[in-house]
């Protein structure tokens, strides 16, 4: 059976109105297609999210690293990847640290969240896992939702979905370091850099070291 491919503008969970292809089978295949929509960032925002995350300049993010749980040999090998994980995102972090995009706060806020995980079994099972630009939208995706979807898969691999089963606090906490993507209508575009102590892009802070 063939069925038709729609396109349709549609809201997105960023609050801006974009195209939409809906192209699964039937009624209810086109109403999770709805929900899909509706439960994700438009592809500006999408693209506005990946880009905070390039290219990091030589700054780096300090994080408060919480001891680990797990058997000795485990927590041994959990903290080493976990570090490898903050040597390759410090720098991302420093550099959300400094941007204006109300955005760069909600990443931030998923990679403090990610630094929060004290279960060695969660470090080693994502040993492969690079936390990389897909995995932030999904996270940010997470945070922005008012409440859990069913149309997006859960993975062992988001450090939301751990918190929603460990401690609803750190979602929170998340979420309200999130504010100015959350609870509005509309995701606001970058502020711009209007305040006097701020020009244009200079020269960052001294940058910190573990
Ligand atoms: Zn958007």
């Amino acid at each position: 059976m063939s069925h038709a491919h729609i396109y349709a503008m549609s809201k997105r969970l960023c609050g801006h109105i974009d195209m939409c292809s809906f192209s699964s089978k039937g009624r209810s295949g086109r109403v999770s297609d709805v929900l899909y929509a509706n439960a994700t960032v438009c592809d500006e925002c999408r693209e506005r999210i990946c880009r905070l995350v390039n290219k990091p300049g030589g700054g780096f993010h300090p994080v408060v690293l919480p001891a680990l749980a797990g058997r000795d040999g485990a927590v041994r090998w959990a903290k080493n990847l976990r570090l490898r994980a903050l040597r390759m995102l410090g720098p991302i972090m420093a550099q959300l640290k400094q941007s204006p995009d109300p955005f760069a706060a909600a990443v931030l806020a998923v990679y403090e969240m990610l630094f929060k995980i004290t279960s060695s079994g969660f470090w080693i099972e994502n040993r492969q896992f690079s936390y990389d630009r897909v995995w932030v939208v999904f996270e940010v995706e997470h945070l922005m939702r008012p409440r859990p979807t069913s149309t997006v898969r859960l993975n062992s691999s988001s450090a939301f979905v751990y918190w929603s089963q460990a401690d609803l606090s750190v979602i929170a906490a998340a979420k309200e370091a999130a504010h100015a993507v959350i609870d509005v209508d509309v995701v606001p575009a970058v502020a711009e850099a209007s305040e006097p102590t701020a020009p244009k892009q200079a020269h960052f802070a001294p940058s910190i070291f573990l």
